[in-house]
């Protein structure tokens, strides 16, 4: 092959060699993270057999081996520090429906979106969907237990695994699956089934080849709302109100309650866009909500009933979407703020500044004082350029930190590690959606008290004894 050296090592695919091509490594070095990777190699198989062969290869020459998806992660796990880069990139096992039981079972490095679209062209909805559902592989989901908006209503990737097929270090290939039973009591509930042992692991378990889902029908229809509030602190009132009318089983049924805040809203002023944002907001919560044809009205009755009697709304400039182009509208609107954020802080680096976001979350009742104490270290530090967004109704907006230069990142990042103690204090997490990787695990002790890394680690060593699968990843 072009560009692949002649080494010795030859896979059962006599196509793949291992390649050294620095042209060819160079575009397996970066992911979403500020970290650059420096793999000496590059595989790239395209079967379960060819991957478990290279990892019996690695053991053999005690090589490191750190697998990826489409490396889209912000922390940097799929970044080989040394030794090979796998690419899961090749595994793309085609769509298998069992409509009967509701399940697909797909490729790990089939893009999600593709895959949803698949499913979506068959009447079925799978519902993890994090922002870059349309840059990151169905293996690297599960690896990072991806999650996003609608994670609201139907929980992070490792609730919808039925099933995975993993290359493991010993050279074989196993699929793990749940019990079909509803009850069991036998054994450590964490460990009956050993799914969600891959799920989350960050490459340092084993490759997933192949990955099995639940599914469900897709809903028959939608509605979306931007609605506009005073300030944070309004908007956040109202998240409460909105999961306590879900709470009592109200027509208030939300599958979505994101944030904007002021920032947020500025940037979406500056768009060109049909949507009127109200001068004087000064936060915004997204939310969707499904529903059966023909009760839209009745649906929106209920939000507009909770929004009027809510003192800090803008309740008669809320931007409803139900048909197809307003829902598109309201979707580029809302993504335009992190992508002018990234520009923005891009334009920081030439002077040692960055974007620096957070991804904790803390248990909802927390989150109001929180978001207070969390904005007071913040203007302590000097750091006054912030966004926040994102998925309140879970505890977890993400923080922005728009650092101009190296003295304020020194400063955020203080406040960040402050951030994730903190929340780790009140029972919350130090990432709740894009995983610890090499970025965050100088924070893992905080998560993890000594008993339950030692039993990571434990785990680790049963199922790679060399230690040499995704290292500098998740642990401190
Ligand atoms: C703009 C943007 C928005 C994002 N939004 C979200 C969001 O809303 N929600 C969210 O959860 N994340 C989000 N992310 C983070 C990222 O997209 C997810 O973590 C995603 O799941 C990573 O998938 P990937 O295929 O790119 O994996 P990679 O980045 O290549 O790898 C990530 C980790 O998974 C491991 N891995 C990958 N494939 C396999 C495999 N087959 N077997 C074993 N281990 C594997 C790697 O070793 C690494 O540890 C966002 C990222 C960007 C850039």
């Amino acid at each position: 092959m072009v560009g692949e050296s002649p080494d010795p090592v030859q896979s059962p695919n006599k196509d793949h060699l291992l390649v050294t091509d620095p042209e060819v490594l160079a575009g397996y070095c970066r992911d979403a993270s500020p970290l650059i990777g420096s793999p000496e190699g590059l595989l790239r198989p395209d079967s379960a057999q060819e991957v478990a062969f290279w990892l019996r290869e690695a053991v053999a020459r005690g090589v490191p081996v750190t697998p990826c998806g489409l490396r889209s992660s912000t922390t940097g796990s799929g970044l080989a520090s040394s030794g090979w880069a796998l690419s899961c990139e090749r595994l793309q096992s085609p769509l298998e429906l069992d409509s009967e039981r509701s399940i697909a079972t797909v490729g790990a490095g089939v893009v999600l979106r593709d895959f949803k679209d698949e499913l979506e062209s068959h009447g079925w909805f799978y519902p993890p969907d994090p922002t870059s559902e349309r840059e990151c592989s169905m293996g690297g989901t599960v690896a990072c237990d991806a999650s996003g908006a609608r994670s609201y209503r139907y929980g992070p990737t490792h609730r919808w695994l039925r099933g995975l097929e993993v290359a493991l270090m010993d050279g074989s290939v196993r699929w793990f699956r749940r019990r079909l039973v509803e009850k069991d009591a036998s054994g450590y509930a964490c460990l009956r089934d050993l799914v969600d042992l891959f799920c989350g692991s960050e490459g340092t378990l084993g490759v997933i080849t192949r990955v099995e889902v639940d599914l469900l029908p897709k809903p028959e229809a939608f509605l979306g709302a931007l609605a506009f509030f005073d300030s944070v602190a309004s908007a956040l009132h109202f998240v409460g109100q909105a999961r306590q009318e879900q709470r009592r089983g109200t027509s208030i049924q939300p599958r979505c309650l994101e944030l904007l805040d002021a920032t947020c809203l500025e940037i979406m002023r500056q768009q060109d866009s049909g949507v009127i944002i109200p001068n004087g907001a000064g936060a915004a919560i997204f939310f969707e909500e499904e529903h059966l044809a023909g009760e839209e009205d009745r649906v929106l009755a209920a939000w507009w009933s909770l929004l009027e009697s809510f003192a800090g709304s803008y309740a008669a400039d809320t931007v409803v979407a139900t048909d197809r182009a307003r829902k598109e509208e309201l979707r580029s609107l809302r993504h335009a703020v992190p992508a002018h954020l990234n520009e923005e802080g891009a334009r920081f680096m030439e002077h040692g500044g960055k974007k620096l976001s957070t991804d904790w979350a803390v248990p909802f009742e927390h989150l109001a004082r929180f978001m207070v104490d969390a904005d007071g270290w913040l203007e302590e530090a000097g750091i006054h350029r912030v966004a926040r967004f994102g998925h309140v109704g879970n505890g977890h907006p993400h923080y922005n930190l728009m650092l101009k230069d190296g003295a304020e990142v020194e400063r955020g990042e203080r406040v960040v590690r402050r951030m994730c103690e903190r929340a780790c204090e009140l029972g919350g997490t130090i990432s709740a959606e894009h995983g610890v990787g090499k970025v965050k695990r100088a924070y893992a002790r905080y998560r993890f008290s000594e008993l339950e890394l030692a039993a990571m680690q434990a785990l680790k060593k049963l199922l790679d004894p060399a230690e040499l699968l995704a290292p500098g990843n998740l642990f401190p």
